[in-house]
């Protein structure tokens, strides 16, 4: 008993000790000395979790889990006197910004976030968390204590957990008994899809506003909490190129600050006093611009923050690689670039605290009373309550307040569908977005119908506006209205009860209808689809309306699962009594098309893009519910085809195309989905008679312009387009555009466009004419091309049918109203 008395004591003593014991370093803890191997996540982890033991100074906090079931975390690092009130930290921090109300009190931290390793086969990143950690934790580092007293540190060590796992697995898993640098060795050429993207092979530097993936749904959630007012997002690039950290490249966002230019500058010279220090090659102002809103360094710019990206030079280097200019670079080195600009950034933090708080607060301040923009209003007409439901839930995720309907509905704004100032009268449950608040910057970024670009030479998409993203109507409207509800006045759809149907009818016209039929077909409800509008219970239904008959459905609990399905997921459902309609066809006519269940095949491996593949794997996995089979391109010869109905074949390119295959399934039934480049692959194919539309350019004048070298870059750029929108004409008559009206907005992403499909060939779904171009940059020569031409089409081969869309439907999955025009082409085509 007293020797176990004892036991306890000693426990309790050494523990008291062990806290003003030396915290171990990242070295200590692993037991290898950092850049000498890469560490697992878990491993990152522990390291972690053992720092928040032993140091009184931080709070670890997990703030979700990944696909995978990896932990995202998050560590609070402050002083003695500011770890104890976190919590008030951030909430003065929300007031300060006009969040939340209260008072605000001037003590308080400067905050700056850093962020690792976004991008999974970016490794080094994670590596120099730890050893920041490690530095602004030790007691005996009196400069990092200095720093403490008035900053305070977030570190998210790992935003990829799953991305980062899949690359560090892979390379040690083919290195030898010591790194081979030389640069085309295995264990430098990753296998597909590669490291970089999440368990749906999406980017995740690519989604802070959209918010499509757990991991960014989970962390914007907890960044929305704080809004730091400095952000890290760190980042590799091609092994050869210099360190690269701020000031950012043009093009800026007209909508940035002074500021936010100025202290670009300031944190990046105190970065480069280091790097000069130390003789590391670095560079500024070049190749990373900002101006996509949807980056780890727009994104918080957007809100208010100093967001900035870090490149080191490190991508596919694994241990050590020889690069471009004979030098061989190892991960040790890496991982002190890395190192070395999160303890500057701090320093700069530091040393200029009050100025980033005062800073913070004139952009709130600005927001919330000068916002940015012509329209001080944005008005978004409901014609379909789940787009407007999802419309909303992205403005909340962003923080960005709104409401619907106004008390005087009388209004006149700028149209975004024919760029006209109009009159309008607004809906009780239209929803209503007042720029005077505090996101006023992102909801600008996020709402103005076009993108300024002061300098086309741009990184990304250069158009997102999210009208055209969800296909909704609205207004822009110049003076400032409130809008007159929190909430719309819709009331949820009631469960149907006790009803004897002769049939259900549910609407096509958002992905929230597409959900509810896999959930239907889950069940093993037969559902048919009407091809043309027709009026019954004293509605009118629009053609690719699902009716779910009794007929077909011949079992006792059939009206229970119809009515328990639809009230599961808030979905509308009419009930008929009859199948005699008042307008239109009867439910037993052939304009009554029934569905049949479609399996499935997406392609994926090699060639494949996988981010292209990722997007339909998550729409049918996350989504719909619905099962969907991957399976490799090279296996496709020894597939037998007949088991599936439908084969999607995302961006890619496909070498030795197995034509005689897959044109003999289409014969038999089949329908193949081909998107972005795969619509080039197939072109001159067996049987295919899409034609690619050849530019004709005057070659003589052509060739007589004299070309300056050093202007090649913005020569290449009149040929561009990075992402601009462009408004197509379609056939919503036609099964691919069923729910869509006669037009639709595409996000062009290239200038391919196709010849129209002419006599009995095919159907020329989406179409584009001349001035077609609504907003984003493209190229004086690409604007010229995309000119009278196809973009969405359907060639009917045998029993089945080739359908080519020519862009990505679903691009980062924010293209809301792509995923309908993507599900017409998998469930109403061809039945
Ligand atoms: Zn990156």
């Amino acid at each position: 008993m007293i020797k176990k008395l004892l036991v306890v004591l000693l426990a309790v003593v050494s523990a008291t000790v062990s806290f003003a014991q030396k915290i171990q370093s990242p070295d200590e803890f692993l037991g290898y000395k950092l850049g000498t191997q890469f560490t697992p996540h878990y491993r990152i982890v522990e390291y972690f979790k053992y720092v928040a033991q032993a140091s009184k100074n931080v709070k670890l906090q997990q703030f979700g889990s990944t696909n995978e079931g990896r932990p995202l975390l998050a560590m609070f690092i402050a002083s003695d006197e500011n770890i104890g009130r976190l919590e008030e930290i951030r909430h003065n921090n929300l007031r300060v910004a006009g969040v939340e109300s209260g008072p605000v009190i001037t003590n308080v931290p400067v905050i700056t976030w850093l962020s690792y390793n976004v991008h999974g086969n970016e490794p080094a990143s994670s590596e120099a968390a730890m050893w920041t950690l490690y530095d602004l934790v030790d007691p005996s580092n009196a400069q990092t204590q200095a720093w403490l007293k008035n900053t305070l540190v977030v570190i998210d060590p790992c935003l990829n957990p799953d991305g980062r796992d899949r690359y560090v697995n892979f390379y040690n898993s083919v290195h030898g008994l010591s790194p081979d640098a030389y640069p085309t060795s295995r264990e430098h050429a990753e296998p597909w899809p590669g490291g970089r993207v999440n368990h749906y092979y999406f980017d995740l530097n690519r989604d802070w506003a959209w918010q499509q993936q757990k991991e960014t749904q989970a962390r914007v959630g907890l960044y929305n909490q704080w809004l730091p007012q400095i952000h890290v997002d760190y980042h590799e690039q091609g092994p050869n190129a210099p360190y690269y950290f701020a000031p950012a490249a043009e093009p800026y966002h007209k909508d940035l600050t002074q500021w936010q230019r100025d202290a670009q500058v300031l944190i990046g010279k105190n970065n480069a006093k280091y790097f000069d220090q130390n003789g590391w090659m670095y560079f500024t102002k070049y190749e990373f611009d900002l101006l996509y809103p949807s980056y780890g360094d727009t994104y918080p710019l957007y809100n208010g923050s100093i967001g900035m990206t870090y490149e080191q030079g490190g991508i596919g280097a694994g241990l050590a690689v020889v690069n471009r200019s004979g030098d061989t670079l190892t991960l040790v080195q890496r991982v002190a670039h890395h190192h070395s600009t999160g303890l500057s950034t701090v320093e700069t933090a530091s040393a200029n605290a009050q100025k980033f708080k005062d800073e913070f607060k004139k952009f709130y301040d600005n927001s919330r009373t000068n916002p940015p923009g012509e329209y001080k209003t944005y008005v978004i007409k409901n014609d379909n309550n789940n787009k407007i439901n999802a419309m909303a839930k992205l403005l909340a995720r962003n923080g960005i307040q709104y409401g619907f309907g106004l008390a005087n509905k009388s209004v006149t704004g700028y149209d975004y569908m024919n760029g006209k100032t109009e009159a309008y009268t607004v809906g009780p449950n239209d929803l209503v977005v007042n720029a005077y608040q505090p996101k006023a910057v992102l909801l600008h970024v996020l709402l103005e119908p076009k993108t300024i670009i002061p300098d086309s030479n741009t990184y990304d998409i250069t158009a997102w506006s999210l009208p055209y993203a969800f296909g909704l109507k609205a207004y822009g409207i110049k003076e400032s209205l409130k809008p007159a509800s929190a909430e719309w006045s819709i009331a949820a759809p009631k469960p149907l009860v006790n009803t004897h149907a002769y049939a259900y009818v549910s609407s096509w016209s958002s992905v929230a209808d597409v959900k509810f039929l896999a959930a239907l077909f889950k069940k093993k409800i037969k559902v048919r689809y009407a091809e043309k509008s027709f009026d019954a219970a004293g509605k009118t239904f629009a053609p690719g309306s699902l009716l779910i008959t009794r007929a077909g459905n011949d079992r006792a609990d059939f009206d229970q699962v119809v009515t328990q399905t639809a009230a599961e997921l808030n979905q509308e459902v009419t009930p008929l009594s009859s199948g005699f309609v008042d307008k239109g066809s009867d439910l037993g006519s052939d304009a009554v098309r029934y569905i049949r269940q479609p399996k499935v095949m997406l392609v994926a491996g090699d060639g494949v893009n996988s981010e292209a593949m990722g997007e339909v794997w998550h729409l049918f996995e996350a989504q719909l519910g619905y099962p969907i089979t991957l399976i490799r391109y090279q296996d496709i010869p020894r597939t037998r085809l007949a088991d599936f109905d439908v084969a999607i074949f995302p961006d890619g390119r496909y070498d030795d195309f197995p034509s005689d295959k897959l044109q003999n399934w289409v014969r038999d039934g089949g329908r193949l989905i081909a998107i972005d480049n795969a619509v080039a692959s197939l072109v001159d194919k067996k049987g295919i008679l899409l034609k690619k539309k050849e530019d004709k350019k005057d070659d003589k004048d052509k060739d007589k312009t004299v070309k300056i070298y050093g202007d090649r870059d913005r020569d290449a750029i009149r040929g561009m387009i990075p992402g601009a929108i462009f408004k197509l004409n379609l056939d919503n008559t036609h099964p691919l555009g069923f729910g869509l009206p006669d037009y639709y907005y595409s996000l062009k992403m290239n200038d391919d466009i196709y010849e129209l499909f002419g006599g009995e060939d095919g159907w020329n779904v989406g179409t584009i004419k001349k001035d077609s171009y609504v907003s984003g940059f493209a190229g004086a020569t690409a604007k010229q091309k995309i000119n009278n031409g196809l973009l969405l089409g359907v060639q009917p081969m045998g029993r089945g049918s080739v359908v080519y869309m020519v862009d990505d439907p679903l691009f980062r999955s924010f293209w809301e109203n792509g995923k309908l025009l993507f599900s017409n082409a998998v469930f109403m085509v061809g039945q």
